[in-house]
């Protein structure tokens, strides 16, 4: 039974088709694959022997709000650039078969559970990204929340300063996703940053400036974190997204110890991801293999 698994990131869409496991999976730009899902699907199956007619069934991650009655969601990130309020995956998916929606971090959470080799099940997943979302798997239930969107920590008040980009205050995101990092700077040190990439290659060059920022992204990633390990148990917390991925030993490795001193409960293992970029990708893998109850 084939299967196509589609991973809608706020800048690249992963597509991966196989059965049982994957057969090939591809990487392309998001902009490129809403404008031509189906041109884009088609140059996916190439490299395998699955045709558009074999697929049996659809994944999809979204990197934003879902309305699953409508088989709408709502992209963040990539609404801004492509103009686009909403993608109907109804329209642009139909006849492949029967077709599941989770959010991105849900089914990371999955992925990492089920292929990743961590041996609990008391897991949460935390990305670390353009945004800041989570998935928790607690006593072996995925937790999803009513409309399927329980990810959305980042959207968790830690501080009372500065505005997010939802137009909430002190919200998690706004002090350490890697979207908001040089708006951070401006607002509460009154430095001027391109990007993201710039503050932590001047963190790295011992830039005294660079390290006050790095330090408030760090204090805000302890107290959302902490509050992840307060509220749901869990023995194990992985990390992944771009920024985390791309700065284990800045953004990850103080995490474990400096939870253990907010965090009410027992401390979790704090990590970086085992799967990489592809915790996503993977998740649909086990939505496609019957791992995903719902
Ligand atoms: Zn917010």
């Amino acid at each position: 039974m084939a299967f196509l698994c589609i991973d809608i990131g706020g800048t690249n869409t992963i597509v991966g088709v196989g059965n049982g496991d994957f057969e090939s999976v591809a990487k392309y730009s998001t902009g490129e694959f809403v404008e031509n899902v189906r041109e884009m699907i088609d140059e996916a199956l190439k490299p395998s022997h699955i045709q558009q007619e074999d697929i049996e069934q659809v994944a999809v991650a979204a990197a934003g709000p879902i309305d699953r009655e409508k088989m709408v969601f709502y992209p963040p990130n990539v609404s801004d650039k492509q103009g686009l309020e909403k993608i109907n995956l109804e329209k642009a998916l139909a006849g492949l078969g029967e077709i599941t929606i989770i959010n991105d971090c849900t089914s990371a959470v999955l992925g990492e559970y089920h292929y990743g080799g961590h041996k609990t099940d008391n897991l949460v997943y935390v990305t670390i990204s353009s945004g800041i979302g989570a998935g928790a798997i607690i006593q072996g239930q995925l937790i999803e929340g009513k409309d399927g969107n329980f990810a959305e920590v980042g959207h968790m008040e830690i501080s009372t300063e500065l505005e997010c980009g939802c137009g909430g205050q002190g919200h998690w995101e706004a002090y350490a996703s890697g979207e908001n990092l040089p708006k951070m700077a401006d607002q509460l040190f009154d430095l001027k940053y391109d990007n993201a990439v710039e503050i932590f290659e001047q963190y790295n060059r011992g830039d005294s400036q660079a390290q006050k920022v790095i330090s408030q992204m760090q204090e805000a990633n302890i107290q959302g974190l902490s509050n992840v390990a307060t509220l749901y148990d869990p023995d194990k917390i992985v990390l992944g997204g771009a920024v985390a991925l791309n700065h284990p030993e800045t953004v990850v490795e103080p995490l474990e110890e400096r939870v253990e001193e907010r965090s009410v409960n027992s401390t979790p293992e704090v990590d970086l991801c085992s799967l990489g970029e592809k915790s996503v990708i993977h998740g649909l893998r086990a939505v496609c293999n019957g791992k995903h109850s719902n």
